[in-house]
This record gives structure tokens, sequence and C-alpha cells, in this order.
């Protein structure tokens, strides 16, 4: 294996042989595969990765030379940071920056936490509802909340994505339900 310095950690996006983005991996990992010739850097990061013999471009998107067949998780787990970015960070009743995620139908209640009953909110807004419903306190959604779907989701979860890797990734806004 070569001996790698990585000088930038964003990270690089891993395309399928047929260009369908696969996953990301670190820089190291992406210059690895470039060099066991498992991959073709198609385009550059910033900066140059240095090894014992020679030095190669940053990778920012790698293309693997063999198709490989990927299960893909059809569904996005349900973290904190996930929902926060589901929800560009913003309160669902009130749409102010979000501190807080809160259960639609309330868990005390039997509300599930699901992506469907779960939204960003913030703290005033949270602790206002407490144990109700918006329903009981009359307030609306901003928007019904539902998993995220897309490629960009499936490959990228909550990271945010490199503005290199556009051409590859679907990132248009995903639509609301
Ligand atoms: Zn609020």
């Amino acid at each position: 294996m070569p001996d790698i310095r990585p000088t930038v950690g964003s990270g690089a996006l891993v395309l399928n042989a047929t260009y369908e983005p696969l996953c990301v991996v670190s820089v190291r990992r992406a210059a690895i595969l470039v060099l066991s010739a498992k991959a073709v850097c198609v385009a550059d990061g910033e900066g140059i990765l240095h090894s014992a013999r020679s030095a190669l471009p940053v990778p920012s998107v790698v293309r693997l030379t063999r198709f490989v067949r990927v299960p893909y998780r059809t569904h996005v787990g349900l973290s904190r940071r996930a929902i926060f970015a589901r929800d560009g960070w913003r309160c669902a009743y009130c749409r102010g920056p979000a501190e807080t995620i809160d259960h639609v139908f309330p868990r005390s209640r039997g509300g599930r936490h699901a992506w469907e009953n779960v939204v960003a909110a913030c703290a005033r807004c949270n602790h206002t509802k407490g144990d109700k419903t918006p329903a009981e306190l009359g307030w609306r959604l901003h928007a019904l909340p539902t998993a995220p779907k897309g490629i960009a989701w499936r490959v990228l979860g909550h990271r945010a994505p490199d503005p290199r890797w556009a051409d590859w990734l679907d990132l248009r806004e995903p639509e609301a339900a």
C-alpha cells in the first residue's frame, strides 16, 4: 500500500462503472483505489497527495473500473442530524432556527419515532407544544414530514455535498409531499 499523507480531509465521491453515484469515501481511500487501478479519477479536488514514489492530485470524484452490484439501503436512517438536514434547520411550526426535535403526535400519547412523525422545532415551539398535537393548538405544519428520498440522500445522508459532485448527484430539492 502506498504511503499517502492526506492533505485534504473532505472525502471523495465514488461512482460505479456506469457513473451511478455509490458512496462517499475518504480522500485516502479514493487515492488507493486510483493507485491500485480499481478506479480512475474523473474530477480533481484541491491539493496534491504525496506517496513514497509519486504525487497524485487529490481525487474529488472517482469512477470504479469494474461494475459492482450494490444492494441499496432503501431508507435513510433516522438521526437527529438527518432530521435537521431534511427540515433545513428550521422549525416546522414557526420557521425560526430549529434546536430540538419534536414528535408531531406526542410520544407520550403513542406517537411513533419515525420520519413521518418527527420534525425539527425551535425550543420555544417545542416547549409550548408539550404533549399536545398541532391540531389541538391550531398550529399548522409547514410541510408534512416524510422520509427523505432521492439519490443525493442515499449517497450523502446528512453530509453537505461538495459542489464538484453536483454533476453526478441529483441535487434538486425533494418535492414537497
Ligand atoms: Zn418554532
